[in-house]
Order: structure tokens, then C-alpha cells, then sequence
């Protein structure tokens, strides 16, 4: 039987040339007033017996030498320890060169498992949790109904870290809305500091229409920061990162590409900031943003 998806899948940018292994089919949180993304279905996890078989199949089709894997849907670390250790073993029967696996997680998901848990995925070769804080401020997270608070992700950030994984945080330029959006740079910033994140990458909000916060868009009690609002955003952010971290702010959704390790690039990238700011550097249209 062919390698079969439930659509839409998504993976990170970085994970574009993995082997996409889908082992739960939607979110199980599903209820972030900002997220599209799998609204259109019906959370569940794979049995273990459709998994075994999608993984016989990847290996017929794609042969021996799959190096890099990508368990999806949205937050495929929700499994239990031993479904995700058992996947793990199956991965590197099937593939014995596999290098690295990669998983979306919520906090939630990391601080079910035990530090021995974690320890144990990584020498099964899981090398990268992608954890979508969105907000180091909780009044944000709360008002977009992530589910966790500020604290939890920092917990689970950090304690991915110390079980040797590296972590890729997302953050929601705009997503605290004009009124908040120094005090969610700022915050979000600190929450990076704080968990360590190997990897942070910038995304900038983009509303999708059927959400709840299209909606209160729509109705006046959101307003959406202004381009430049959002560079001005961005600087914030990049001014009070102080650890050592991979920055990306490439994604197709960014009206200005910045990429480079902060806080090492941080003056080449506050003057790029400041000269788009002064109208020197053009941003990317509206019309070629990317969700
Ligand atoms: S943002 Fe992440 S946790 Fe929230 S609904 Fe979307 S996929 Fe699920």
C-alpha cells in the first residue's frame, strides 16, 4: 500500500528535504485563536500497526538511506514516551543511516515525559523538538488560548536542552496586536533567553480567514501592526536577545529577511532594521506574503 497522507501536512522550513512521517493526524489542541493550520480536522493518533506499515512503505519507496525524518502532524511528541520509543526503534531498523529526527511539540507535550524519557528519545536519534512559544507574554498567550503559559515553555524549552535536543522556537510578530507588541518583543525575548534556544525563528502573523482573531479583526478589537509597527517589533526583539542562537526571520510571512547568530550579527542587524525603518531597504509586498 503507497505512503499515504492525511492533508494538509506541514513541516518546518528545515525540515524540507526529511522523509514526513505522519503519526497523529491533526493537533490535539486545535483551539489557538490565530491557527489554521489544522482546523479542518479531527485529532488522532495513528494506530501502531498503520505506522509500522508507513514506515514499510517509506522504505520501499524511498530505499535504505533516509537520513533525516520529520514525525508530524502538529504536535507529534503528544504520543506517549514508549509509542514515540517504539517509533523511534522502527525508524532506525528501517533506515540505518538515519541522522536525525525532528517532532513539533507544545510544552505540554515535552513535561508529560520524564528527563529520563527525553534522554532516552534523544539517543533514539530524536535531535530537534520545534516548540511554538508564540509569546513570552502570558496576557498574549492567554488571549490567543495557547493553552500554556509563559513559564511551561520556558520549563520545557530548557529541560529539552538539558536532555541534549535542540529546540527551534517560534515567535508571533504581531500576534499581541498593536497595543502590546513592544511588551511581547520584549517578553518573548526574554522567554528565549531564558529556555536557551539553540534555534529562534520569527514569523509574522498573518490573519486567515474562519479564525476567531480574523474575526476580532474584522470587528475592531484587534488591530494588526502596520509593517513598519512590525519592524519595529522585530528590533525590539533582536535589542534584548542575549544568548547565543541561530535567528531566522526568513519565512515567506516576514516583510524584511534577516538571517545570522545573534547576539553576534546583532549591530548588522539592527542597521538593516533602522535603514528599512528610513525607507532605504523595501519590503516585501503583501501580495508575495506567505502564510
Ligand atoms: S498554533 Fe500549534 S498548538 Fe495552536 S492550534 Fe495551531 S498547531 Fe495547534
Amino acid at each position: 500500500m503507497p505512503l499515504v497522507y492525511d492533508p494538509p501536512v506541514f513541516r518546518p522550513p528545515s525540515e524540507a528535504d526529511s522523509l514526513i512521517l505522519q503519526v497523529t493526524i491533526g493537533c490535539s489542541h486545535n483551539r489557538c485563536t490565530f491557527c489554521a493550520m489544522y482546523r479542518g480536522k479531527r485529532f488522532r493518533t495513528k494506530t501502531d500497526e498503520e505506522i509500522r506499515s508507513d514506515v514499510a512503505e517509506a522504505r520501499a519507496q524511498y530505499g535504505a538511506n533516509v537520513r533525516k525524518v520529520f514525525l508530524a502532524d502538529g504536535d507529534a511528541m503528544c504520543l506517549s514516551f514508549h509509542r514515540l520509543a517504539a517509533i523511534l526503534e522502527l525508524l532506525n531498523e528501517a533506515f540505518p543511516r538515519l541522522a536525525r529526527v525532528g517532532i513539533y511539540a507544545n510544552a505540554r507535550d515535552i513535561l508529560s515525559k520524564t528527563d529520563d524519557d527525553l534522554a532516552a528519545l534523544r539517543r533514539g536519534k530524536l535531535k530537534i523538538v520545534y516548540l511554538g512559544l508564540e509569546s513570552g507574554d502570558d496576557v498574549t498567550l492567554a488571549a490567543v488560548n495557547k493553552g500554556v503559559t509563559v513559564a511551561e515553555m520556558v520549563t520545557a524549552g530548557t529541560r529539552a536542552r538539558a536532555a541534549g535536543l535542540a529546540t527551534s522556537v517560534m515567535v508571533l510578530v504581531g500576534l499581541a496586536g498593536v497595543a502590546r507588541s513592544l511588551v511581547h518583543a520584549r517578553l518573548s525575548a526574554e522567554a528565549i533567553n531564558a529556555m536557551g534556544a539553540s534555534y529562534t525563528a520569527l514569523l509574522t502573523y498573518t490573519p486567515v480567514d474562519g479564525t476567531p482573531l480574523f474575526g476580532a479583526i474584522e470587528h475592531g478589537a484587534f488591530a494588526v501592526p502596520s509593517p513598519r509597527e512590525s519592524l519595529v517589533e522585530i528590533r525590539e526583539f533582536v535589542s534584548a536577545v542575549t544568548i547565543d542562537t541561530y535567528f531566522t526571520c526568513n519565512h515567506a510571512s516576514n516583510y524584511l529577511p534577516l538571517v545570522g547568530r545573534l547576539p553576534r550579527a546583532r549591530t548588522e542587524m539592527l542597521a538593516c532594521l533602522d535603514a528599512a525603518l528610513a525607507g532605504s531597504i523595501p519590503l516585501k509586498p503583501e501580495f508575495l506574503r506567505g502564510l
